[in-house]
């Protein structure tokens, strides 16, 4: 609540450090109010912090410290103290790691003055320098967002004479701009030009914004179908209303497409929010958006813990895609977080997606997401014909992966102009390297895990923990020279393969981990988008919404290899991704699209479903299992993840905890485990795992605290708690 503390009054301030508890100050002289984000003593350091209400008493008046300072920020509004609250207490995270979320940004404090800033001011010369050139391509790519040099030369990987040089020349201005400018303003005005089905759902999700108030829709379209075009009028509709929009983007390479279509929608850029912006920017987005001066974010996940002012939609777009999911430090799902945000200050979300997770599909087929359904593709396009290739009846020589059939589709495709897609979710050269003498598979030294080649890097890296060593001439095992063989492909090494057979075609490979950096990942994507190659390899991140016009066939190499393993969600993956790569396909509508499966199963029921194409068929036998199974989304589970240099002490925590479960009992829980996690050695930490499953409706959160709570982990060992796990490594 609202509350006024006057100067030398005991109030309780959170800070982002980790001492489990809100700590008592004065307030300073001119006094606080509850919200105000302030610097508080701590120790020798000054720390951030908010003020969180009234002290708990617990320390003694006369040793209190004061407050440092009142820092020039608006208040955090109730809205997110609550919101954070909430979050902290559903993820069982302490809430100082919640309000790091929310205050990740330095310089916070920082008085606002001016600093100096560059920007392209000119032509760019006919004859540049490479260090010039990308000096000028660092500017464009941040398309007007603020710039210090140090920033610049980072970004350019160039010293500061070459900007210098450059200012000179007139191509960069430079200048003294005050910290924090405020974002240009969007116009919403502008009619839609929504077609068919989309004049329904537009005017559907304009009525609920108008509206106001809590509501979450579900806007299921098919890959092209213009979910985009349909969220945007409810952002205009948003801002129509002066609140603030955020729209939700599961991966960093889609934001330079997506800023372009809003600039040409609103006539300017939103603020952007991502690991790729710069501090500058960062502080300049978090201040703005605390003062309403940022009208719409976009933005990756930690884009939910700003200080909006008054937010008015949230758009999770993609919304089943699994990087939603934090899986390293706050184990949160922004999806979920999205909803609640939602639900706290009174606004409306729409979760967009070709391929929405069952979660989302239930809450929307028990009536409490809206749901609105976008049956065809824009315009001409059609969606793609989807065929298996039976690999059972191909005869494929050693170390070859296309198919006969599926050769001769690429070969037709390229020959006519267009683009082929062969898609392979497995990064590097090959997934193992396997000893012909002894048998022997080169792991990691610190994981169980086995080290995948790189040819590109020339080395092995393993997967889990990042640590590389060159490929060993001789077995590490039995030693003979000369043997080691890799095993099964990766997209490198499927390159190879194409190379050789389709000489005359123009090939890209599109893998995370092939770009140094994320501009040159959009360069490269950029490029294939205007036709700069054929055949394009690529891993899951090509399946990620991007627009490739020319693209006519998808060919999956390898259908089956997300239905191995017991992941509960295996089935739902694996359709939710052949359904997204297929659906790059024949997005321009000059030609319809075709996708071929290759599969060892083509009557695996789930190959069955991608192939046959009655989606909610498949979403109602997928929920029936799962709830039959009382596994989410109709049950609720946790992962607890124990860690420590000691097998035996890991095990023995596990199993004490297992053995103390009267907490969950009570609430009818169960507890299964201690057992080795799927991958049980990471970093050299062994991994243990217990799982709990309950009944939807019961108190888990609580039950797990105090579960958890009653024995105190020996040192060096950690106990991470995954509230509704989404992978169960
Ligand atoms: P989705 O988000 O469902 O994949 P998009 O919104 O990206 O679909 O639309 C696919 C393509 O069709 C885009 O190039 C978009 O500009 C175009 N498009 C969709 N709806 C319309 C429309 N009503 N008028 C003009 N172009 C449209
Ligand atoms: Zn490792």
């Amino acid at each position: 609540m609202d509350r006024v503390f006057g100067a030398g009054e005991r109030v309780g301030v959170l800070t982002a450090e980790p001492l489990g508890r809100v700590l008592d100050y004065r307030a300073p002289e001119g006094g606080c109010g509850s919200g105000d984000f302030v610097e508080v003593p701590l120790g020798p350091r000054k720390v951030l912090g908010v003020v969180w209400g009234q002290g708990d008493g617990s320390f003694d008046m006369a040793k209190l410290r004061s407050i440092s300072r009142v820092l020039d920020a608006p208040p955090m509004r109730d809205e997110l103290r609550s919101f954070l609250t909430r979050a902290a207490d559903y993820t069982l995270t302490p809430l100082s790691a919640m309000l790091r979320l929310a205050t990740r940004t330095p310089g916070l404090g920082a008085a606002p003055g001016t600093r100096r800033i560059y920007r392209l001011a000119g032509p760019a010369p006919n004859k540049l320098t490479d260090a010039r050139l990308r000096v000028i391509e660092a500017l464009r790519d941040y398309g007007g967002a603020s710039v210090t040099l140090a920033e610049l030369c980072e970004a350019a990987s160039c010293t500061a004479s070459v900007v210098k040089g450059l200012v000179t020349l007139g191509v960069i201005a430079e200048e003294d701009a005050p910290r924090d400018l405020p974002f240009p303003s969007l116009n919403p005005a502008g009619t839609a030009r929504l077609m068919g089905d989309q004049v329904a759902a537009g005017d559907a999700l304009v009525a609920a914004v108008a509206q106001g108030g809590y509501g979450t829709t579900l806007l299921k379209g098919v890959t092209g179908s213009g979910k985009t075009e349909v969220y945007l009028e409810a952002v205009a509709e948003c801002l129509r209303h002066g609140r603030q929009a955020l729209v939700l983007l599961p991966e960093i390479a889609l934001t330079a497409e997506f800023l372009t279509r809003v600039e040409a929608r609103f006539g300017a850029r939103p603020a952007e929010w991502h690991s790729g912006v710069t501090m500058t920017e960062r502080r300049r987005v978090w201040k703005m958006v605390g003062q309403g001066a940022a009208q719409m974010v976009v933005g990756a996940r930690s884009a939910l813990f700003l200080p909006f002012q008054h937010l008015g939609l949230i758009v999770v777009d993609e919304e089943h895609d699994t990087s939603y999911k934090q899986e390293e430090g706050v184990l949160y799902n922004a999806r979920d977080m999205a909803v609640l945000r939602a639900a706290i200050c009174g606004c409306q979300v729409v979760l967009a997606s070709a391929t929405p997770s069952l979660e989302s599909w239930v809450n929307a087929d028990q009536g409490k997401y809206t749901r609105l359904d976008l049956g065809a593709r824009y315009g001409a396009a059609e969606l793609p014909e989807m065929r298996a290739i039976d690999m059972r009846a191909e005869r494929l020589a050693a170390d070859r992966w296309i198919s006969e059939p599926l050769a001769r589709a690429v070969t037709a495709r390229v020959a006519a102009g267009e683009q082929a897609l062969l898609f392979l979710n497995r990064r590097g050269f090959a997934p193992v390297t396997i000893c012909r003498a002894c048998g022997h598979q080169v792991g990691c030294d610190h994981c169980d895990a086995r080290m995948v080649e790189h040819r590109f890097l020339k080395r092995l890296v393993c997967h889990q923990c990042g640590a590389t060593k060159p490929v060993p001439t001789a077995c590490p095992e039995c030693k003979v020279e000369g043997r080691m063989a890799p095993v099964g492909p990766g997209v490198e090494r499927l390159a190879e393969e194409v190379t050789a057979r389709f000489p005359d075609a123009r090939v890209a490979v599109l893998s995370s981990d092939l770009f140094g950096s994320a501009r040159a990942l959009k360069a490269q994507i950029e490029s294939i988008a205007q036709g700069g190659a054929d055949i394009i390899i690529g891993t899951q991140i090509v399946a990620k919404g991007h627009n490739f016009p020319l693209l006519t066939l998808v060919g999956v190499i390898d259908a089956d290899l997300g239905l191995q393993g017991s992941d509960l969600r295996a089935a739902e993956r694996t359709f939710q991704l052949m359904r997204q790569v297929a659906g790059r396909a024949g997005r321009s509508g000059e030609r319809r699209g075709v996708a071929l499966l290759q599969s060892h199963q083509p009557e695996h029921p789930v190959i069955r479903a991608i192939l046959g194409g009655d989606e909610e068929a498949f979403w109602r036998a997928e929920a029936a299992e799962r709830r039959a199974a009382g596994v989410p989304p109709y049950g609720r589970m946790a992962g607890i993840i124990l860690s420590g240099p000691d097998v035996q002490k890991v095990f023995d925590f596990g199993g004490e905890l297992a053995r103390r479960d009267g907490p969950l009992r009570r609430i009818g829980a169960q507890v299964f485990g201690p057992a080795p996690a799927p991958i049980a050695r990471v970093r050299g930490r062994h991994r243990v795992r217990l799982l709990v499953k309950a009944d939807k409706g019961v108190p888990l959160q609580a039950a797990l605290a105090e579960w958890v709570g009653q024995l105190k982990p020996p040192a060096n060992l950690r106990v991470a708690v995954d509230i509704d796990p989404q992978s169960f490594f």
